[in-house]
């Protein structure tokens, strides 16, 4: 054995010493010998494949070329000099620059004697060139070729400044590999190895860093990615079986009169097959003794809210009130009504608490929730002000998570002896793999299947050079009693400037639209909140045909009418938000249509974003793309990207092996919820290794 081990710090290992660790820590966060051994590359140079000078790229990833040097001159600039090597081969020539330690440099180069050169080429005045080569002599070269396939490191600018290149880090990887003489520990069980003809940890380890021929290294990459999803996984799913069996909840066994009563009379509708299955989900959760927290997901229009009330009368039939959370004023008033309105003449209590609720109407909400004569009550944050005292609080429906933060979720549950259930309701889609990874330990239900005879939204897009031919189909619209969105983009970093579009976004369409015949609505960020919703209600009533808004109305509102929806500036728009804003329209029985305006000048993503929209209205399927385009930790925000940070998986490329580690995860723990068995040591050790900061998974012994 070795004296040194994975703990030991990075400064010990032969070529480090503590300015070299100090670097490493920094740049890479590497501390430890066991944070190098994990310090994977992100790709491999195959070492046998070499390019020709008349071959090279502009803008292409490190390359090597066999040749010499012709001559070496010094050329002296601003500051200090720097070193230029002309390098040819049979095809042509090039030169190689060194800007620092020239000096030193120059007197170690041969001149016309075979080299290696490797690295990254610049173009400049038709002439190509490479800054700071990696340089060994072909006859070394053709001796220390043990490999193939050459590990490419990430690097950050200051590594490469402070000459820790690719090939220092494979010499220090070199050195650690020697001194712990493969003494790496398997974390794996010997069963999931075997049935999945996975390599060992000690083989994967040496595979990647030293591949000896593709195949090892596909099998190397899939065990560390395998390994990787499955601790993930194993963790959501002990986080979640902790929590159903820790947090206690109400059990709301009996389907009594108001669920029974509202089914058979009330219920305007056949519910979808996937409506019935999501219900189903629901109510084995909140039938069960531990607290539901279930995330609903659903594209817009897919008929939630009918899904949250037949939810929240089973609590009621239970003796439990029920409450809804929207994130704004329309939203919740929209709540309310239509819950009011499929209720009908049901002896159910429902009241909206807003903002704009008077002291003396909202005195008698609180008493009549103290007293429980209040049902269900909906509202906007306000109703999580302390003042509100739920009598017997069952169940909490949140609608769009991510207008609400966990924190103030959380506070819903104090109101009661045991928490209540909690429903989140969100329309925009998560892909299935990012919903495994950061939400693996929520329960998810999804309502995949819109509601019978809904005609598809057309989508097209049309150059702003169009635009006259677009307000011609506007009139057209207007004309036969449809209203119409125009939405203009707003990014907080050019607030003026968008300010400025939609302003003239609205003295534009005010002349082609002049009144009294045409009415517009306009709503903006720089407005206060009840000009906004006296805008929006204008709208809402069809006292004006036209909106002209910035992305605030990008949430829930629902507007049967209106059934054109332009965005303009369409490109500076996310795919989800293109999504959503879509979904404001196609809400009644009309033909609806969504119009993408653009400039000529689109990028490669925008013009993937606007053939995605045209393509399809499936928000699955949008989500997907946008995934791919953004990557995972765009898409969740910073909150969990210690979930999403992975070394060496992939979830947008690496979905069938998440799957697999999250089956494996499943079945490990179901056969052996907290890993004590032999078979599991491994895990179990690993698993410890890599949580014992946290500390809080003390039921694993
Ligand atoms: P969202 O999921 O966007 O909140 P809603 O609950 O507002 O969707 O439902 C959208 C519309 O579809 C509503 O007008 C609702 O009455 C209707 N709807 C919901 N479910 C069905 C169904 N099973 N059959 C027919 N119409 C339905
Ligand atoms: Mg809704």
């Amino acid at each position: 054995m070795s004296q040194y081990n994975l703990q030991t710090s990075i400064a010990y290992l032969k070529g480090v010493g503590p300015s070299r660790a100090e670097l490493l820590k920094k740049e890479l966060g590497i501390r430890t010998f066991g944070d190098l051994v994990n310090f994977f590359p992100n790709r491999y140079l195959d070492r046998t494949q070499f390019f020709k000078i008349n071959q090279l790229q502009q803008n292409s990833a490190e390359i090597q070329v066999v040749g010499k040097i012709t001559s070496i001159k010094t050329v002296s600039q601003k500051r200090g000099s720097r070193l230029v090597a002309t390098f040819v081969d049979e095809t042509g020539s090039m030169e190689l620059v060194w800007f620092r330690g020239a000096k030193w440099i120059k007197d170690s180069l041969k001149v016309n004697v075979p080299y290696v050169i490797f690295g990254k080429t610049n173009y400049f005045n038709k002439a190509f060139s490479m800054p700071h080569p990696e340089m060994e002599l072909l006859s070394d070269y053709k001796k220390s070729l043990t490999t193939a396939m050459q590990p490419i490191y990430p690097s950050t600018e200051m590594l490469t400044n402070k000459s820790v290149s690719n090939r220092v880090v494979q010499k220090m990887m070199q050195s650690l590999f020697e001194e712990v003489k493969g003494n790496f520990q398997e974390t794996l069980s010997s069963e999931i190895i075997s049935k999945q003809h996975l390599i060992s940890k000690k083989e994967a380890l040496f595979n990647i860093h030293f591949p000896k021929n593709q195949e090892l290294l596909t099998k190397a990459q899939y065990r560390l990615k395998f390994e990787e999803l499955f601790f993930i996984q194993l963790q959501l799913i002990l986080k979640k079986m902790i929590r159903k069996s820790k947090i206690r909840g109400y059990s709301f066994e009996k389907i009594g009169d108001k669920f029974n009563t509202f089914y058979k009379n009330y219920l305007p509708f056949d519910l979808t097959n996937a409506q019935k299955r999501v219900l189903k989900e629901i109510r084995k959760d909140i039938g069960s003794n531990a607290q539901m927290n279930r995330l609903l997901q659903g594209d817009v229009g897919s008929g939630k809210t009918i899904v949250a009330l037949l939810t929240m009368l089973i609590a009621l039939d239970n003796g439990f009130q029920a409450t809804i959370m929207a994130p704004t004023e329309i939203l919740a008033t929209q709540h309310y009504n239509s819950i009011k309105e499929l209720l009908g003449e049901m002896n159910v209590n429902v009241q909206l608490l807003t903002g704009s609720v008077k002291t003396k109407a909202r005195r008698l909400i609180h008493e009549s929730l103290e007293d429980g004569s209040l049902h269900i009550l909906i509202g906007t944050h306000a109703l999580i002000e302390d003042k509100v005292k739920f009598k017997n609080l069952g169940i909490a429906i949140i609608d769009e998570q991510h207008r609400f933060g966990v924190e103030q979720r959380s506070k819903l549950w104090t109101k009661n002896e045991l928490p209540p259930h909690i429903l989140v309701m969100t329309a925009t889609p998560i892909p299935r793999t990012l919903a495994m990874s950061v939400y693996g330990d929520l329960d998810i239900s999804v309502i995949d299947e819109l509601p019978p005879g809904r005609k598809q939204i057309a989508t097209a897009h049309r150059y702003d050079s169009n635009r006259l031919s677009v307000f011609k189909f506007m009139k057209d619209e207007i004309t036969k009693g449809r209203q119409v969105y125009v939405v203009y983009p707003l990014i907080q970093e050019s607030e003026k400037m968008d300010y400025k579009d939609l302003m003239d976004g609205y003295e534009s369409i005010s002349r082609e639209f002049p009144m009294p015949k045409y009415q517009i609505s306009i709503v903006h960020g720089k407005m206060k909140a009840e000009d906004k919703e006296y805008e929006m209600n204008r709208f809402l009533k069809g006292e004006t045909q036209i909106m002209v808004a910035t992305t605030v109305i990008e949430v829930g509102v629902n507007i049967p009418n209106a059934s054109v929806m332009v965005i303009e500036s369409a490109e500076r728009f996310g795919l989800s938000q293109l999504h959503q804003l879509r979904g404001r329209v196609g809400r009644g029985a009309d033909q609806s249509y969504c119009i993408l305006m653009t400039s000529h000048k689109l990028s490669a993503d925008a013009k993937v974003r606007l053939e995605t929209m045209v393509k399809t209205t499936d928000g699955f399927e949008v989500a997907d793309v946008d995934l791919k385009l953004r990557g995972p930790g765009n898409i969740m925000g910073k909150q969990q990207s210690g979930v999403l940070n992975l070394k060496i998986a992939d979830i947008t490329k690496d979905s069938d092996i998440l799957k697999l580690a999250r089956e494996l995860a499943f079945e490990t723990l179901k056969k052996d919820p907290s890993l004590k068995t032999q078979e599991n040591t491994n895990i179990n050790r690993a698993y410890r290794g890599i949580h014992k900061k946290t500390g809080i998974w003390s039921n694993i012994s």
